[in-house]
């Protein structure tokens, strides 16, 4: 079988080097050249797509796939049509220097850096939208945002052909729409969905964080409290819906600096809000913290105690979204 070093040691016309020895395309030829020669090689390849910034919840993504693939590319591209909000796009956090070098260290052999001209040649005309998983929640608050995920992500697959795509719980939604259109497109493309990965606080870690003042760091966990407190809820024998979400609803309220935009909790396969819960269930909250909106989500399981296996710790996937994860694969950092 082909190394990862000698897959990409092809067609780098247009390719740099970083300091860790990934290879740097700017340009989509030559990253998709250089995959389709490592494929030939009997090479099987990881995809980590990212929007840069990148933190210790995308290393864990690139980990991951260091650990599964035989190359591992990673896409970092800050996608125009998903920001709803010019000002928010405008804001962004940019480091592709950092990027480079934070990819090389986890594992990646390859990172893709195109220019909006590069994924949206001159008279771009696709749009790739999935109406039924796209109207709530993220893509109520934010309209036309998942049609931006979804074009930009349909893109990168056909960029990269054939492999396993290794993608966050952390933004529960996109996992979903993203799964879908892969199977709905039949693209060559394994979808994998992977913990999230949190700061001691529980925090999840994300690139807007860094958006955030040292006051609204510290209420930036709220989020999370405001799941455990729902899932708490769930564990005792809650089932309303209604109820389950107003205290969650309440947890956020209590916090000054933080303006809620939903807190819901869904079945966890089909993101449907059942007045009822059973089985696989997700909480999902979205809220606002100075101008920094901030989303999280956690899942649990509603079933009967009666058919719980009494006296031994729930082993729960998180839902058919993502089945190879148990809850408490969630990961804190120390
Ligand atoms: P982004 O750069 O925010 O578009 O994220 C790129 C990928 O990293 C997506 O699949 C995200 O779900 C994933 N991701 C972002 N934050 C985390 C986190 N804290 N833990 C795990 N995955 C994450």
């Amino acid at each position: 079988m082909t190394t990862a070093a000698e897959a990409v040691s092809v067609l780098r016309a247009s390719a740099v080097r970083g300091r860790t020895g990934v290879v740097v395309f700017d340009t989509v030829g030559a990253f998709t050249a250089a995959l389709d020669e490592a494929r030939t090689g009997g090479a099987a390849v990881g995809l980590v797509p990212t929007m840069g910034s990148l933190h210790a919840g995308h290393a864990s993504l690139i980990s991951r796939a260091r650990a599964e693939c035989d190359v591992v590319a990673v896409t970092v591209f800050v996608n125009p049509t998903q920001f709803d909000d010019v000002a928010d796009l405008a804001a962004y956090p940019r480091d592709p220097d950092g990027d480079v070098e934070l990819a090389g260290s986890a594992g990646a052999d390859m990172v893709l850096m195109p220019a909006v001209e590069e994924v949206y040649p001159e008279g771009s005309a696709t749009v790739v939208s999935l109406p039924s998983l796209s109207g709530s929640f993220e893509g109520e608050s934010r309209p036309g945002h998942f049609d931006g995920v979804a074009t930009v992500v349909a893109k990168l697959f056909a960029m990269t052909g054939r492999c396993r795509a290794y993608f966050g719980e952390k933004d529960y939604q996109q996992l979903a729409l993203v799964r879908t259109m892969a199977r709905d497109l039949c693209l060559p493309v394994e979808v994998i969905g992977c913990p999230t990965v949190r700061d001691a606080d529980g925090l999840a870690l994300s690139s807007r964080n860094a958006r955030l003042s040292v006051e609204q760091r510290k209420a930036a966990p709220v989020l999370y409290r405001a799941l455990l407190a729902g899932r708490r809820a769930i564990e005792c024998g809650s089932r309303d819906r209604s109820a389950v979400e107003s205290i969650m609803r309440g947890v956020i309220g209590q916090e000054p600096l933080a303006r809620l935009d939903y807190a819901a909790a869904v079945d966890a396969s089909d993101l449907s809000s059942p007045d009822e819960l059973g089985g696989a269930v997700r909480l999902l909250v979205a809220a606002r913290v100075g101008a920094v909106r901030l989303i999280d989500n956690l899942g649990t399981f509603a079933t009967t105690p009666e058919l719980a296996h009494p006296g031994r710790r729930q082993s729960v996937t998180t839902s058919p979204v993502a089945p190879q994860h148990r809850l408490d694969d969630e990961r804190h950092p120390q």
